[in-house]
């Protein structure tokens, strides 16, 4: 998929405004525009990655730090010790409408499991 066709390529270019909380040379976190919780943050690459069946060798520690800046973000704001969940979905069983690698980092409530 082209950068200019894709949403969070273009957010990430900021074409498109986002609430960011957090950017650095390869990831951009912002607020999901629908949140789902008190805290709901997207941690986006910034190389378009349409989903996680797509992730290669190369996108190891990509994907570790993805996944380490949820849990920094979410201690930031003190979730950390009562828990919250991050959930990347992948094609249509999940319900995925963004085709751009996203790790969703949801907390500040209790959340049900399973999930929906
Ligand atoms: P998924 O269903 O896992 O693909 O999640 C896509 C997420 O992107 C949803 O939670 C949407 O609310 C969110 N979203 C869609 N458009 C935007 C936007 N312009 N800014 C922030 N979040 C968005
Ligand atoms: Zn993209």
């Amino acid at each position: 998929m082209a950068a200019d066709s894709c949403l969070f390529c273009r957010i990430v270019a900021g074409e498109i405004p986002a609430n960011k909380v957090y950017e650095d040379d390869q990831l951009v976190a912002f607020n999901d525009i629908n949140p789902q919780a008190p805290m709901h943050v997207l941690v986006v690459p910034r190389t378009h990655v349409a989903t996680v069946n797509d992730l290669a060798p190369e996108h190891d520690a990509l994907v570790g730090a993805m996944m380490r800046r949820a849990a920094a973000i979410a201690a930031e704001r003190g979730f950390a010790a009562g828990g919250y969940r991050t959930v990347f979905n992948c094609n249509s069983d999940a319900g995925q409408t963004v085709f751009h690698i996203h790790l969703h980092v949801i907390g500040g409530r209790r959340l049900g499991w399973p999930p929906g």
